[in-house]
């Protein structure tokens, strides 16, 4: 047999999500984002469930030729445009879009050798302070780029850096848009956060989405709540795309002073029972989920115990007499009988986000492709 550690994937959620962010952005067409292997999902495990978006985003030339190699003839587009002039040629080779942030971009435009002129995205800083040209700049950007025969149509896009927080998007939407007011494009702004807490539906429509030809979503279309602490997936409507679960594959009866684990972090305060699971952080689950951090043991609450080890960590088993060896663990989205483990919560005990968990799953883990939403969720 081999080792019980399993990552599920789940197409229907994929689905249902990209549903519910067509409902919240209606008039916007949706880059499904499936970058980082689709959040560590795996692109050949989403493409056909995500093939309902309009294109698909990412970053790798590696992983554009993938999706093409699945059958998608749509639009693709590179998030961090061309790294070197090589790239533009894989862009006409797989006609690619591609996001132009900075001088060095349009210079690798102007030197590449083409007869059909690419669709490219220019990237306004509005203040996220990572990729871009200054709203100054934007104007003069344009020009080049349009003045290039390498260069089809110019999109304008941005990236919030507040989308899910209290300063929000009004500051930057509007430095956007005064910096494109008289520019002629498409407009490509929101990600998932965005869409879901400033979009037609938003709980809390503090200031609403500005005008978007494009959208770009990735973690919702996941299930990942892009603002937990504020809301969390469930009251976004969102379903779990990934299932991690293992099993219990040792028991121990711990005495009073007893420890688990290295550096013998968790002491046993009574008499107690726990289960040694089958993943640790090399698959993956982080190793600042230790003790206290929130598992499913055959659909019921329970908690990590003691550090978090390479292959294994350790689950809490007293109130749980009737599981044993062979139970099952879900360590974040459904269990088998249907209980939910949101990501993002075991995301916040170790001090990180749901994204990070989801990407770090580890090659080794193997993935149930196409696994079914269990039935009594
Ligand atoms: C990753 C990324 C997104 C998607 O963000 P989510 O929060 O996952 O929806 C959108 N735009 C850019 C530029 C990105 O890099």
């Amino acid at each position: 047999m081999p080792r019980p550690i399993q990552a599920l994937i789940h197409p229907e959620a994929l689905r249902h999500n990209l549903a519910v962010l067509r409902a919240s952005a209606p008039d916007a067409r949706l880059w499904a984002v499936v970058k980082a292997n689709a959040y560590g999902h795996g692109i050949e495990h989403v493409f056909s469930a995500l093939a309902g978006a309009d294109g698909f985003a990412l970053l790798d030339i590696e992983e554009a030729r993938q999706v093409r190699a699945l059958g998608w003839r749509g639009p693709i587009l590179l998030l961090e445009g061309a790294f070197e002039l090589r790239d533009l040629e894989a862009c006409s080779r797989l006609d690619l879009w591609h996001t132009v942030h900075c001088e060095a971009q349009i210079d690798m435009l102007a030197a590449h050798k083409t007869h059909v002129p690419q669709r490219v995205f220019l990237k306004i800083n509005s203040g996220m302070n990572r990729l871009g040209f200054a709203p100054h700049q934007a104007r003069a950007a344009w020009t080049r780029l349009n003045a290039l025969p390498q260069v089809d149509e110019i999109s304008l896009m941005t990236h919030f850096s507040d989308a899910d927080g209290p300063i929000g998007i009004a500051a930057q939407a509007q430095a956007f848009e005064a910096a494109t007011a008289d520019l002629p494009g498409e407009r490509c702004l929101s990600n998932s956060a965005a869409v879901l807490r400033h979009g037609l539906h938003a709980q809390q429509t503090a200031q609403s989405m500005p005008a978007s030809d494009w959208v770009r979503t990735g973690i919702a279309l996941y299930g990942g709540a892009p603002d937990f602490g504020q809301s969390d997936a469930v009251h976004a409507g969102l379903q779990a795309a990934m299932s991690l679960r293992s099993q219990v594959i040792a028991t121990q009866q711990l005495e009073t002073g007893s420890t688990v684990g290295y550096g013998s972090t968790f002491v046993a305060q009574q008499p107690m029972r726990i289960g040694i699971v089958a993943c640790g952080y090399a698959d993956g689950y982080p190793r600042s989920c230790g003790t206290g951090t929130p598992v499913l043991v055959d659909g019921q609450p329970s908690r990590t115990i003691g550090r978090v080890s390479m292959d294994m960590l350790a689950v809490d088993l007293s109130d749980l007499p009737a599981s044993g060896q062979g139970a099952e663990v879900t360590l974040w989205g459904y269990a088998s009988g249907g209980a939910l483990l949101p990501i993002d919560a075991v995301a916040q005990a170790g001090g990180t986000i749901a994204y990070e968990l989801m990407c770090a799953l580890a090659g080794r883990v193997p993935v149930v492709a196409d696994a079914a939403l269990p039935q009594a969720r």
